[in-house]
């Protein structure tokens, strides 16, 4: 069946409930014309082409891509009854779903006892994630890399704890000796380790990070937002497969935060935070006069600092889990195929004459730059800017994004480079849509053709 069937079938399930409290009228003020409706909905459509093409192989740019039939099936069936997930009172079912798919999430990173909810966003679970590293370790600060997502230097800012960002070493992960030199200062509290930095898609060893916070006493939150999935590959014996040390270790770990709208299918409106400590759900305390009325149950909202939250994209994700479970046979192959991706076009970027891999691939990002005849940053810098909008120009489009990286970091990976800036834009490519991996050889080619075209 088509999309557009299974919307058809959701919206009279919805309707037959609806209908066994009897029917009224819809108030008059409410009604619109169908003539108004139709030609402001082509307005609206029309507008929607100015978008970038992030459902096709073609779009490889940026962390874009649409949800899975699923959720849009979930989320727009339960979006007809808008339940809120902050309280039991306002989405019973969906709070449910909630702690469901919540328990999945723990379990996929192997936590034996957990505290967590979704979140609207990555940003608000890693925010959750430092108030409580903040509570249980007052006065002190938090550690992350220099590469670690920008949001946790924002909300130390916001939460008045001092943020300190430890270097990276040649693969982009948080570099150990320096992290350890930091602790023994005694002023941190929290290191944070990222799985999956949103630049290279670097993966932090989180078992080492946590030796080392363990040993001065801190406690290590893991930002998981765009890798957390890939734990599904973790010894996976094959050529999508990851180590597996560091994932392992995030169940050690003092909580975690993955994105279901970054590689679990979902519309925007997905984050996730799970605390390993249950206890820690003393820091949400509060009182509500509004609400929390209809059971002495857990209400959301009691272990959230967020208050109304959508209760369909609790809905869509547990649709999308009943059919796609986060396990190696479900999710995980659809990781593994991007993954793959990323790892055959690495191969085919190292041989080019054209093109270079930057560094590695750990996940499904790619980086890459043109092959300049001066080798100078600021010729790499504008090469890479113009195939960035010759590519989106192109006869044959192409989308990319790009990734300032400072000369340091050439260097560190032994790319032979004149320093005539302070560093240089390279092309980032994120493979997160599985048909990637049929596409790569029709990417590489198109690439190849622009960066053959520059004046070198
Ligand atoms: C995307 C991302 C975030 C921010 O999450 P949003 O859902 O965009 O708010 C934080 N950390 C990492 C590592 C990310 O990739």
């Amino acid at each position: 069946m088509e999309l557009e069937d299974w919307l058809s079938r959701a919206v009279h399930a919805v309707r037959d409930w609806q209908r066994t409290y009897g029917d009224f009228e819809m108030h008059e003020s409410l009604r619109v014309s169908d003539d108004a409706f139709g030609a402001a909905l082509d307005e609206l459509t029309a507008r929607l082409t100015d978008n970038y093409p992030f459902f096709h192989p073609v779009y490889a740019g940026q962390m874009l891509k649409p949800p899975h039939p699923a959720a849009v099936v979930g989320y727009l069936a339960t979006m007809l009854i808008n339940p809120n997930n902050h309280a039991l009172d306002g989405g019973p079912a969906t709070a449910a779903m909630e702690k469901d798919v919540v328990g999945q999430l723990a379990g996929m990173f192997g936590l034996s006892q957990h505290l967590g909810h979704l979140t609207t966003s990555g940003t608000i679970a890693n925010l959750e994630a430092l108030y409580v590293a903040r509570e249980l370790h007052p006065g002190k600060g938090v550690a992350y890399s220099a590469d670690a997502h920008y949001t946790h230097g924002r909300m130390c800012g916001v939460l008045g704890m001092p943020g300190t960002a430890v270097g990276t070493d040649a693969r982009g992960r948080i570099d150990l000796a320096e992290l350890d030199a930091v602790l023994a200062g005694g002023e941190i509290g929290t290191v944070v380790a990222t799985a999956g930095t949103t630049g290279l898609g670097a993966i932090d060893p989180v078992h080492e990070v946590l030796a080392v916070a363990r040993r001065h006493g801190a406690r290590v939150h893991v930002d998981a937002a765009y890798g957390g999935f890939f734990t599904l590959l973790a010894g996976q014996d094959d050529a999508a497969g990851l180590d597996p040390a560091p994932w392992r270790a995030i169940a050690e770990c003092d909580s975690v935060v993955v994105d279901p709208h970054k590689h679990g299918l979902q519309p925007y409106g997905c984050g996730a935070v799970l605390f390993s400590d249950p206890d820690v759900g003393r820091f949400y305390v509060h009182d509500s006069p509004y609400t929390y009325f209809t059971s002495g149950d857990l209400h959301l909202g009691e272990i959230s600092l967020e208050c109304s939250r959508a209760g369909a994209a609790a809905a869509a994700l547990w649709l999308t889990f009943r059919l796609l479970p986060p396990t190696r046979a479900g999710l995980g192959a659809v990781l593994a195929a991007g993954r793959r991706a990323a790892v055959d076009w690495a191969g085919v970027l190292a041989a080019s004459a054209s093109l270079r891999l930057y560094q590695r691939p750990e996940l499904d990002i790619v980086c890459y730059f043109p092959v300049t005849a001066g080798r100078s940053l600021s010729a790499i810098d504008r090469a890479s800017a113009r195939m960035l909008a010759n590519g989106m120009a192109a006869e044959n489009p192409v989308f990319l994004s790009t990734l300032r990286v400072g000369a340091d970091e050439f260097r560190r990976r032994d790319h032979r480079v004149d320093a005539d800036a302070s560093g240089a834009r390279i092309l980032r490519s994120v493979l997160m849509k599985p048909e990637s991996e049929r596409y790569v050889g029709e990417l590489h080619a198109r690439l190849e053709q622009l960066a053959r075209a520059e004046p070198g």
